[in-house]
C-alpha cells in the first residue's frame, strides 16, 4: 500500500515525520508499553494533515511504510490504508492546540492499572512530586497536576466530547487516561511528548506504589 502525498507536502517532510514516529514507537514497544499491536502515535505534518500509525501493526517493528497521512478530521489522505481506530483523539489535539506537533498513546501496565483505580474518582491528582516539572507549564512540585480518567468506549465521538467538555470547563489538560485502556499525551515536538509520557508513567507508578505500601 503506497502513500500518495498532496502536492503541498514535500516527500522529505512526510518521511521525516514517519521515521520519527517509527523510532519512538520501537522504543516505547521495547519498554513494554504497546502490548499486542495496541497504542498509536502521530505527528503533525502541516496545518491540515498529520502522519499516524496504520491500524493493527506491531509497534515494535514499525517502518516508514506503517505510517499514513490523515486530514484533521481523521480521514485517510492518498492511501487505502486504515488509520488507527482512535485517530479522532489525535486530530482533536492538533485542532485544539496549534503548537502541538506529536501525540503519543500507549497501554502500559502502570497506565492501565492506574486508569482502573482512579476511574471512579474521574481524576488522578498529582502533587508533591518533583517530576511534575517535566510537564510543560508546571514549574514547581507544589502545583496540582490533574490527569482526568474518562470512561472507555469504542465510540470515538463520545471520548472526543468528554475531552472537549474538560477543556470547555477551562481546566488545563496535559494528558488523560481512559479507563482500563491507556494514556494520551502530546507535546510541541516528539521530545516533549516523550518527556511527558515518561514522566507520567513514572508518576503513576509512584502513586500506585504509595497506594500499595500505605494500604
Ligand atoms: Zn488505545
Amino acid at each position: 500500500m503506497s502513500q500518495q502525498l498532496p502536492d503541498s507536502i514535500p516527500p522529505d517532510l512526510f518521511a521525516a515525520r514517519a521515521d520519527a514516529i517509527a523510532d519512538a514507537a520501537r522504543e516505547l514497544a521495547l519498554a513494554g508499553w504497546t502490548p499486542a499491536t495496541s497504542s498509536n502515535f502521530s505527528m503533525r505534518v502541516d496545518g491540515g494533515h498529520a502522519a499516524i500509525t496504520i491500524s493493527g501493526r506491531d509497534k515494535g517493528k514499525l517502518s516508514r511504510d506503517d505510517i499514513m497521512l490523515v486530514d484533521m478530521q481523521g480521514h485517510a489522505v492518498g492511501t487505502d490504508a486504515r488509520p488507527s481506530a482512535e485517530t479522532a483523539l489525535h486530530t482533536q489535539v492538533y485542532r485544539h492546540w496549534p503548537e502541538a506537533q506529536a501525540v503519543l498513546h500507549t497501554h502500559s501496565r502502570t497506565q492501565s492499572v492506574a486508569s482502573r483505580l482512579y476511574a471512579q474518582a474521574g481524576v488522578v491528582r498529582l502533587q508533591g512530586w518533583e517530576l511534575q516539572k517535566a510537564i510543560t507549564g508546571h514549574t514547581t512540585h507544589e502545583s496540582v497536576l490533574e490527569i482526568p480518567v474518562f470512561p472507555n468506549t469504542q465510540h470515538m465521538p463520545e471520548l472526543v466530547a468528554r475531552v472537549d467538555a474538560w477543556l470547555d470547563a477551562g481546566k488545563p489538560l496535559a494528558a488523560y487516561l481512559i479507563d482500563g485502556h491507556g494514556i494520551y499525551t502530546w507535546g510541541r515536538d516528539m521530545a516533549e511528548a516523550r518527556r511527558h509520557l515518561e514522566a507520567l508513567e513514572f508518576l503513576l507508578g509512584c502513586e500506585l506504589d504509595l497506594r500499595r505500601l500505605s494500604a
